[in-house]
């Protein structure tokens, strides 16, 4: 009898939504103070420039998105749309000219680049001190270090997340699933600094679910629909989902979402697709403490951390005093 109880209340508990709209708008308010404060005591206006290569509609969006924001928040921005010829030698004499202008702060360039373009030579030409994204190898080192470095947006948006929800990192047991280099390897480093006990999978791990299970704080940064369930959780757990997946099928969305299908149900018929995380969200509600929700949770911390990673840029390029 005790059982079935304990039961019914493990069946009807609803894990707290992290709201990532909330933290990212803190986050922005506090860059335009800051920008403010930059332009009337220093007379400087941070810049950030961004370069899209081709026509990758989400690419366009995305850019479109970092620019819009910018202005909002009192920064300067300037875009550079190339077309899909553009060759690696272009870009680069491109990159080189912004390095050199003093007045720019923060250089982006979008990714995925097209086929052809040597992504890696083009990310090595950026000068760290402009590297807003964090993905220059000396960024990477210096994270690697413990040093002060630009840090990948994505990662250290989840970290504010984190901090701002009063989720003790330090002391926790991690589980970062991904370990590419904009979010999975910076994400556990960043955590590691912070004092929690990580653990890293990816493709390769062996029964996923039997380590995942062990974390209070898990991160997933996959890109496959729904692929952490239930038994991927400790109970309580703060679950963190970075994943991005459209998904196109009813079923699927009704096996995601469960009694909640309904609203996306409207979005799949309106737009033809849906996005989801890497959590199975009906199944992971049941079990974990905190989750962050697709779209409105880690997404949209991405962008404003870009806006904090430029100011920072602005402010370290000129000795001025940070955080
Ligand atoms: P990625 O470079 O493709 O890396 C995916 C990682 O997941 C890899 O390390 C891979 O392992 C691992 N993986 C794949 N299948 C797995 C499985 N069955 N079990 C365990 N691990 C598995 O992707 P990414 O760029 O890190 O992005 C991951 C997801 O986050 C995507 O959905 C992306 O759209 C989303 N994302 C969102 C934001 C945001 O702002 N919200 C930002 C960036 C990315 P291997 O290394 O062994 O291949």
């Amino acid at each position: 009898m005790a059982q079935s109880i304990e039961q019914t209340k493990n069946e009807i508990r609803r894990a707290e939504i992290l709201d990532g709209a909330r933290v990212a708008d803190e986050i922005k308010q506090e860059v335009a103070v800051a920008v403010e404060n930059l332009r009337r005591v220093h007379g400087v206006q941070p810049c950030l420039a961004v370069i899209r290569v081709g026509d990758d509609p989400a690419s366009a969006i995305y850019v479109g998105n970092k620019v819009r924001t910018s202005g909002s928040l009192g920064l300067r921005s300037e875009q550079y749309a190339l077309e899909v010829e553009t060759t690696s030698a272009q870009l680069l004499e491109l990159i080189a000219t912004l390095n050199e202008r003093d007045d720019v702060d923060g250089i982006l360039v979008q990714l995925p680049l097209p086929n052809g373009v040597d992504e890696a030579r083009v990310l090595e030409a950026v000068d760290p001190a402009k590297d807003v994204d964090g993905f220059h190898p000396v960024n990477v080192g210096r994270l690697a270090l413990g040093q002060p470095a630009l840090t990948p947006c994505t990662p250290l948006g989840i970290v504010e997340l984190l901090e701002r929800s009063d989720i003790t990192i330090s002391g926790a047991r991690a589980c970062v699933v991904g370990r590419s280099n904009i979010v999975g390897r910076p994400m556990a480093q960043l955590l590691l600094q912070r004092d929690a006990t990580v653990t890293i999978c990816h493709s390769r791990t062996r029964d996923l679910a039997s380590i995942t299970r062990e974390a209070d704080i898990l991160i997933t940064a996959i890109g496959r629909a729904g692929l952490i369930r239930g038994e991927h959780v400790k109970p309580g757990a703060t679950v963190i989902d970075v994943g991005m997946n459209k998904i196109t099928d009813e079923a699927e969305v009704r096996e995601l979402f469960g009694a909640d299908a309904d609203e996306r149900l409207k979005v799949l018929a309106k737009r033809g697709y849906t996005l989801v995380g890497d959590v199975h969200p009906s199944e992971v509600d049941a079990v974990a403490g905190r989750r962050t929700p697709v779209p409105g949770g880690v997404g949209l911390l991405t962008v404003a951390m870009l806006m904090r990673n430029t100011l920072d840029a602005a402010r370290r390029r000129r000795a001025i005093l940070t955080r």
